[in-house]
């Protein structure tokens, strides 16, 4: 499309034009596109347009599902967590397998085949801040499906206080901007599923004490049902209009902590394996209490959850379980570096966009682990730590000379010195 204003396809800024679709005049609605043959369209309409097509390929996309592209192998899933995700090796391994066997089954059903393949939902276990989100997160958008995060302890039964179970699915299709059939093949987080156990304690009087209802309400979705969605989201009333959507097809990841689990998996197997030389007892000679208890984790089983909380029917429904360990010291440095987005990566190109450099020192990175570690939120806190020993930079970098390169050190981090420069801002850049 040609810019001047006197050619086909160019902004029209003759006096006395008007849009040929609207017929308001320039003056009302700024500029217009010519077009050839004396036709104008003001950008009013080009939204329209825009609108009543997407909403047609909405249409036809309904109609015509497009069939699913081609699935990643187990392998190729892996590779590409490892991109973003670092460590949680087995956990990776096991998800990849689910969600390689979850396409397929859509596939094998658009096929029409008489075997159906059960669908299988996945629960991951794991401390705070080890990856369950960014895992759940990363599948999506390797498989380029919606995604949903939604917080089990937010969730109620129709009736009390709180957020309906639909209100998670009408998040989805608001990602999948209200394509139905996308919304349908999508991937669904379900965060602190362990709080909604029977046992656990409720301090909330609004909501159903037991958090049984809220399961039973949470198990008919991930079994597959078609919830009727508010569009408006909020409380449901009889008079409102509802989009339908079949839950079906819709992955479910629940994730928890289950804080004190390891017990009652260690409880099990200890009765189990008296005299024998069981995974359990070569737990028993792990080095220390935090990785017995995380190998305990790993041998998790649903009668276990059960015993946490969570009714039979609902974990009948999430067969897959994967349990993430605990990031260690050198874990939490390479979750610095190391992943696509690692802090590390993200505050050098902060420096860079103001001609400069940052380097971390290798002290620098661990000591921030170790504050992390103490902290006890994993990965979750290192972010606000790095923030808090980059502030004085930040505020002063944009004013200070270009062209050089800073060091954060562990006197910086431990605030005994400020970011200084040690080089010019090249030094950095070829060598990392
Ligand atoms: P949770 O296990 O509590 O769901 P998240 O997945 O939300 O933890 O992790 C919080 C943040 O910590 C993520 O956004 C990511 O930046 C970082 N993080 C946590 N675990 C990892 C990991 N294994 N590899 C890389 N980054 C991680």
């Amino acid at each position: 499309m040609s810019k001047s204003g006197n050619e086909h396809g160019g902004i029209g800024k003759k006096h006395n034009t008007f849009c040929s679709f609207c017929h308001k005049s320039y003056r009302d609605v700024g500029s217009l596109v010519e077009g050839p043959g004396d036709v104008y369209i003001c950008g009013d309409c080009i939204d329209l347009c825009q609108h009543i097509i997407a909403q047609e390929k909405r249409r036809r996309a309904v109609n015509n599902p497009k069939p699913i592209a081609k699935i990643p192998s187990p392998k190729e899933i892996v590779a590409k967590l490892n991109d973003h995700v670092v460590g949680q090796d087995r956990a990776k391994k096991v998800l990849s397998v689910a969600v390689h066997n979850h396409y397929k089954r859509l596939i094998n059903r658009d096929e029409g085949n008489d075997v159906t393949i059960d669908k299988s939902n996945v629960m991951l276990i794991g401390p705070t801040g080890s990856g369950k989100t960014l895992l759940a997160q990363t599948l999506a958008k390797i498989l380029d499906v919606p995604f949903a995060i939604g917080d089990a302890t937010t969730l109620t039964e129709a009736g009390y206080v709180g957020e309906d179970v639909e209100n998670l699915i009408l998040k989805l299709l608001h990602v999948a901007d209200f394509d139905v059939e996308l919304a349908q093949r999508g991937i669904i987080y379900i965060d602190e599923i362990d709080k909604i156990g029977k046992t656990s304690q409720n301090v909330s009087i609004t909501r159903d004490v037991s958090g049984e209802g809220v399961q039973q309400s949470l198990l008919k979705m991930l079994e597959g049902t078609t919830a009727n969605v508010p569009p408006q989201g909020g409380r449901k009333h009889p008079e409102q209009q509802y989009i339908q959507v079949d839950t079906t097809n819709i992955l479910f990841i629940c994730g928890g902590t289950f804080v004190g689990l390891e017990d009652i998996v260690g409880q099990r197997l200890g009765k189990k394996s008296i005299g024998f030389n069981t995974t359990a007892a070569k737990s028993q000679e792990a080095k220390s209490q935090e990785e017995a208890a995380t190998h305990y984790l790993s041998e998790v089983a649903s009668e276990d959850i059960n015993h946490f909380g969570l009714i039979p029917e609902l974990l009948g429904r999430l067969p897959v379980i994967a349990t993430l360990e605990p990031l260690d010291e050198s874990a939490l440095v390479r979750v610095m570096r190391e992943p696509k987005n690692a802090l590390v990566k993200q505050y050098r190109r902060l420096f860079q966009m103001e001609d400069a450099d940052v380097e971390f020192t290798d002290l620098a990175l661990e000591r921030i682990a170790r504050l992390a570690l103490e902290k006890k939120t994993g990965a979750r806190g290192l972010r606000s730590i790095v923030e808090g020993v980059m502030l004085d930079i930040l505020y002063e970098l944009p004013d200070l000379p270009t062209g050089r390169t800073y060091q954060v050190t562990e006197d910086t981090v431990e605030g005994q010195s400020g970011v200084l420069p040690i080089g010019p801002a090249s030094r950095v850049a070829k060598s990392a």
